[in-house]
């Protein structure tokens, strides 16, 4: 049976040989040597300073955080050594600080039923080609400017064409307001209708106040909704009524007019009503200046 003291010696020899081959890597050579770490303490990490190398090459090369190959996105796996041992921690990079610093703003904006992509509109990149545009963004100035005075202006109900950019105009409006730590809800209003009745039994009062209370609120396709009496007079009715009485801007988009809007929500499953339906837009009215946008289809 082999001694203590051999079975130490034979794995020592197994480390350095791992080690030496290890170095036999130049790049791998400079990277230990230069962490300042007496080569026996290397020698016993060889294994994880290899999976550090590995990182640190990878940041070497880094094309930005989206391509990061390293096993904790945006950190790197770091030895740091204390005498006789080593210790690795993932250290935050700055890219990643960076982009957590310049996407703060979004923290802002809920979405329901809307992809986190929306996020990323904004005014540089709204198309200057497209004259139909031009009333909206004028529009957006002056609220931007009445709103940072304290007032509360009025939203949009932007009527247009699928695909025009409609959703992308106003998200872009927000998210600029965002980055002067304006919140702002977008909901996606016939999924969000789903989503709140299945609720029921859980967070929809939360919903329910959460929508009814933000600061900023984008009904988005509205019209598009299978439209029933409790969608209309249970959710839409007493959230624009909240709205108007605490003048909060509310947005609305549409592949309808609003006159067509006024017939769609007077026909439900239960009948017609065309009073209620004219109470809801008479609220819409009071709330938004009325713009469209009619313009090719961008959806690729
Ligand atoms: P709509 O709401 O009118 O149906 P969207 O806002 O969804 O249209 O726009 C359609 C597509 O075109 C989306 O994929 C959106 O990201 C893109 N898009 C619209 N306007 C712009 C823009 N100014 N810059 C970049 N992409 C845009
Ligand atoms: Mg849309």
């Amino acid at each position: 049976m082999k001694k203590i003291n051999d079975l130490y010696n034979s794995d020592l020899t197994t480390l350095t040989h791992s080690f030496q081959d290890a170095c036999s890597n130049k790049e791998f050579k400079e990277f230990v040597y230069s962490l300042n770490i007496k080569e026996e303490t290397l020698i016993k990490y060889t294994s994880s300073l290899q999976d550090a190398f590995n990182e640190y090459r990878n940041c070497k090369n880094c094309k930005g955080l989206a391509t990061c190959k390293n096993s904790e996105k945006g950190y790197r796996y770091t030895p740091i050594g204390e005498n006789k041992i080593i210790n690795f921690s993932y250290d935050a990079c700055t890219k990643l600080n960076k982009e957590l610093n310049d996407n703060k703003y979004k923290n802002n904006l809920s979405l329901f039923e809307l992809n986190e992509e929306i996020k990323n509109a904004s005014f540089k990149d709204i198309y200057k080609d497209d004259k139909a545009r031009v009333p909206i963004i004028k529009y957006f100035k002056e609220f931007m400017d009445n709103y940072n005075k304290g007032n509360n202006p009025k939203g949009i109900y932007l009527y247009g064409s699928f695909g025009s950019g409609k959703t992308y105009l106003i998200a872009s409006l927000f998210n600029e307001l965002a980055k002067r730590n304006i919140k702002s809800t977008l909901i996606y209003y016939p999924d969000f209708l789903v989503t709140l009745k299945s609720s029921f039994q859980t967070d929809y009062a939360e919903k329910f106040n959460y929508i009814k209370k933000t600061p900023l609120l984008l009904f988005d396709d509205i019209g598009a909704e299978n439209c029933s009496n409790w969608s209309r007079d249970e959710v839409l009715g007493p959230i624009l009524q909240y709205r108007m009485e605490n003048n909060l801007p509310t947005f609305f988009t549409s592949n309808l007019t609003i006159d067509e809007l006024e017939k769609s929500l007077s026909t439900t499953s239960s009948g017609v009503d065309k009073i209620k339906a004219r109470r809801i837009v008479e609220r819409i009215k009071q709330l938004t200046v009325q713009h469209d946008l009619i313009s090719k289809n961008r959806r690729s």
